[in-house]
């Protein structure tokens, strides 16, 4: 699969069916375990300050633009990012192949209603996939949950444990279900289940899902000071790697 760097990550370069027939083909049809990390300027930037962080965000088979932001930002380098991957989004298309191939899945994260309600609608609208295992976010132990995990030996993983816990959660414990293909989904399960509602269409289309996010969640407004500051990181970076290669081939220039 195509790649391109933005800010020190290598994201995807395609669109949601490229990446999805992608990852049936190379990794669920040949029972090949994958991490993939959904990454939104909150994200990046949280990779772009903490070392701890990026080295388990970089660490991800598949780092997907899930946010409109990391697209703008690639813009800045010779080769831009095709489109956004939505997590919400590779979640339906995951369920929709499991369910396809009778796949086995397991659900972590999310309060305990959330995941009653989300595992109704997977048995009335999935019927075909197994769920080996659903724990909720909030009380078992993590540790207990990657060992059921293991012992369940799903195709897909899915964690929403918002971030950064669910990456953490997969790059610690991956090796314990290394045939599985996991995914941190952030609030995906809550929106899935109807508790939350997802941006309509046409902001999502116009790229304004951060915007319904904020005015439906105020108190997300001190988080989403982060999407200016990773903007800065970012310009930032950018220009002073470009003036640092100007420097670099201007001294070459004057060596030849
Ligand atoms: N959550 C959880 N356990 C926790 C904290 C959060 O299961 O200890 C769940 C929460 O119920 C929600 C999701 O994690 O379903 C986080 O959603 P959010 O939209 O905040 O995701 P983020 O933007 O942080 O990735």
């Amino acid at each position: 699969m195509q790649t391109e760097m933005v800010h020190n990550l290598s994201y995807v370069n395609g669109n949601l069916q490229e990446f999805i027939s992608y990852l049936d083909t190379y990794y669920i049809a040949q029972k090949q375990g994958a991490v993939i990390a959904t990454v939104n300027p909150e994200i990046g930037y949280a990779a772009a300050k903490d070392k701890g962080y990026h080295q388990v965000i970089s660490s991800a088979d598949f780092v997907l633009p899930d946010g409109i932001g990391v697209v703008l930002m690639s813009r800045l380098t010779q080769h831009p990012l095709k489109s956004r991957i939505a997590g919400f989004d590779v979640f339906l298309s995951l369920l929709g192949l499991a369910n396809r191939q009778s796949k086995k899945i397991f659900l972590y994260g999310a309060k305990q209603d959330v995941l009653d309600a989300v595992l109704n609608r997977i048995s009335k609208e999935y019927p075909h996939i197994e769920v080996v295992g659903a724990s909720n976010g909030y009380e078992a132990d993590k540790r207990f949950v990657a060992k059921q995990i293991s012992r369940a030996k799903p195709d897909i993983v899915f964690v929403a444990l918002g971030y950064p816990h669910q990456e953490q959660f997969i790059y610690e414990n991956k090796h314990l279900f290394p045939q599985a293909v996991s995914i941190g989904l952030g609030g995906s399960l809550d929106v899935f289940s109807g508790t939350v509602k997802r941006a309509p269409r046409w902001m999502i289309k116009t790229n304004l899902e951060w915007l319904y996010r904020l005015v439906t969640n105020p108190w997300r407004w001190k988080r989403m000071l982060n999407i200016p500051k990773y903007a800065f990181t970012v310009l930032r970076d950018n220009k002073s790697n470009k003036s640092l290669y100007s420097k670099q081939a201007e001294d070459q220039t004057k060596q030849l």
